[in-house]
């Protein structure tokens, strides 16, 4: 059915009306379906819910459909979005790409042949200009013999005078002989320009450039790439933005490529960065159409050397030299190891009175080596504050070293002893230790009816021999404390008393006697059982490598009392052994008379 004659059909209800609209929106609706599809122009006046809308005119699609895009068809949610292709196809026409295309293509086309032959004739020139070929080798070469003014001469020969003729050529002869030397030098030259030109004639780089024009013509493109592919994923905003960003960053651009080779740390010179980047830039927009993936390591990223000082730079560099040349020369290892730095370095590590260990003076003196151009910045001269008592030390045999430390142990022990409440029961909060006028320690507990504890910070060694004496300042009727050693380790949790190494006193009429069992319980000496007069000074002795835990009255020694033999070897198992005293009341005040070590106990 052509247009005319689809125009010809009447009607059904109207029978001398053409047919003008048909309905293209709103045909799956159930009320629609009992209406005419078709509608000439006085159903459209009868129809009063008619919507233009849903109706579209049958001229317009017999004559606009084949050039327009049609504004009601095909239906849609949003009419707004084919006026914006009209109005679009409107004003794109303008534009008019193919013809843009075809003219960029045709002044291409042109330019490259002219340019191409500009550069054709000039190589051709290069050529004649000089011997490169047989005929050029053979011009230069009558240029030097003179061979065709030879042939001139025999070819005026007339026949008649042979005589002349012989003596003009005598003399022609002659004088080109005359000229050996010369003619010699000239041929020997032509013959060595004609073999370097011939080796330096070369058509793969013409080639080369011929394969790289081809590619570069293949890449000319008039579309972004990067916009058709991203105009895809438009629906998701997100997924868009990260994927642009990631595509940058694996983008090859002559300002990523200058960053990586003007790193400070290749030493490349001002003007060759400069020059190769002018040269770079101009590549820029074929470069990026390079796609490269993962430019660096996975997690690395160059090392930002241009933010370090040249100084440090240097520092850096020479520390690689070094770092390679240790790993391959033996020699120049222990050259190293004799530097006056590390000798000095290696000689305050080794004093004795750091007191490391040999497996940690190794690792340092190996870690030295391999950090030597750093450790020379360090100026070590006048390092030791009195070289003669660091000499001193250096110099003292091991004995006499020992001795020394065990003098000074016992001189320090009291001074170093400091004693602090425990974490059980709250003691750290609930003891006082101050010093009395006498510089001994008065422990004191503030507020509190729980048995808390109080211990010294130095674990208890060995082989030395220890001395306590206390002296109770202060206590009511009734009131007990205790005295012993615990470990350090159980003192967050426990009280002292646990470890059975201890005593404890109650005073009884002015006497202080024991008043359960602890572990020091045994009577070693006195009459019936161990009591003293509240007021005097309490002494506890230690020797864990003997076992030995004792307390007595001082200084009469009357009484002693020593530790249950079950609970001995705890002496000797325990590494953290500490002196602790505990109590209840918070009327006690107990003073830590003495703390020494001795070389013998007294009877
Ligand atoms: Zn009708």
């Amino acid at each position: 059915m052509d247009k005319t004659s689809f125009q010809a059909l009447n009607c059904r209800k109207h029978q001398k009306k053409h047919l003008q609209f048909i309905q293209v929106n709103d045909v799956l609706n159930q009320q629609s379906q009992s209406k005419e599809l078709f509608y000439c122009s006085s159903c459209f006046n009868h129809d009063l819910e008619f919507k233009s809308i849903n109706f579209l005119m049958i001229d317009q699609i017999l004559q606009e459909a084949e050039t327009n895009i049609i504004p009601k068809w095909p239906p849609v949610n949003n009419y707004q979005l084919i006026q914006d292709l009209i109005d679009f196809t409107s004003k794109e026409s303008e534009l008019n790409y193919e013809k843009q295309i075809i003219d960029f293509f045709n002044e291409l086309k042109e330019q490259l042949l002219a340019k191409i032959d500009i550069i054709q004739k000039k190589m051709i020139n290069e050529t004649h200009k000089y011997p490169i070929d047989n005929n050029q080798i053979i011009k230069k070469y009558q240029e030097i013999s003179n061979i065709l003014q030879f042939k001139q001469l025999l070819m005026n020969e007339q026949g008649n005078n042979l005589q002349e003729h012989s003596t003009l050529c005598r003399q022609f002869i002659q004088k080109i002989e005359s000229q050996k030397d010369k003619n010699t030098e000239l041929l020997q030259s032509l013959l060595t320009q004609s073999n370097q030109l011939q080796k330096s004639f070369d058509l793969e780089y013409p080639i080369a450039i011929k394969q790289q024009l081809f590619t570069l013509v293949d890449s000319i493109s008039f579309f972004n790439q990067d916009f058709s592919q991203v105009n895809l994923n438009q629906s998701n905003q997100g997924s868009q933005q990260s994927r642009i960003s990631t595509q940058n960053s694996n983008k090859i651009t002559a300002d990523l490529i200058m960053k990586l080779i003007s790193n400070k740390s290749n030493f490349c010179s001002d003007q060759f960065i400069n020059e190769l980047n002018l040269s770079l830039q101009k590549l820029n927009p074929l470069l990026q159409y390079l796609k490269l993936n993962n430019i660096f390591k996975e997690n690395k990223e160059p090392i930002e050397f241009s933010k370090i000082s040249e100084e440090k730079l240097n520092l850096v560099g020479e520390y690689v030299k070094h770092s390679i040349q240790l790993t391959s020369d033996q020699q120049y290892e222990n050259s190293i190891k004799n530097k006056m730095e590390l000798k000095q370095i290696n000689e305050i590590m080794n004093s004795k009175m750091n007191f490391l260990n040999q497996e940690s003076i190794q690792k340092f003196e190996k870690w030295t080596v391999e950090m030597y151009p750093f450790l020379k910045q360090m100026n070590f001269q006048n390092f030791i504050k009195d070289k003669n008592k660091f000499d001193l030390f250096k110099n003292l045999g091991d004995n006499n070293f020992n001795e020394l430390i065990i003098a000074a142990q016992k001189g320090f022990f009291y001074l170093n002893l400091n004693l602090v409440g425990t974490e059980y029961s709250d003691g750290q909060r609930i003891f006082a230790v101050s010093k009395n006028k006498n510089s001994e320690y008065i422990i004191t507990k503030i507020n509190s009816e729980n048995w808390t504890c109080c211990i010294s910070s130095l674990d208890l060694q060995k082989d030395l021999k220890y001395v306590f004496r206390i002296q109770l300042e202060k206590i009511n009727e009734g009131n007990e404390f205790v005295v012993g050693l615990m470990r350090n380790s159980i003192s967050q949790n426990k009280g002292g008393w646990d470890d059975y190494l201890s005593c404890q006193l109650k005073n009884q009429s002015e006497y202080l006697k024991i008043s359960d069992n602890y572990g020091i319980i045994n009577l070693l000496k006195g009459v019936n059982e161990f009591q003293v007069k509240k007021d005097c000074v309490i002494e506890i002795r230690v020797c864990l490598k003997d076992k030995l835990l004792e307390m007595t009255d001082y200084p009469n020694y009357q009484y002693k009392l020593g530790l249950e033999d079950k609970h001995k070897p705890k002496l000797e198992q325990y590494k953290d052994l500490r002196f602790y005293l505990s109590f209840l009341s918070s009327d006690i005040q107990i003073s830590l008379k003495d703390a020494e070590i001795v070389n013998k106990f007294k009877d």
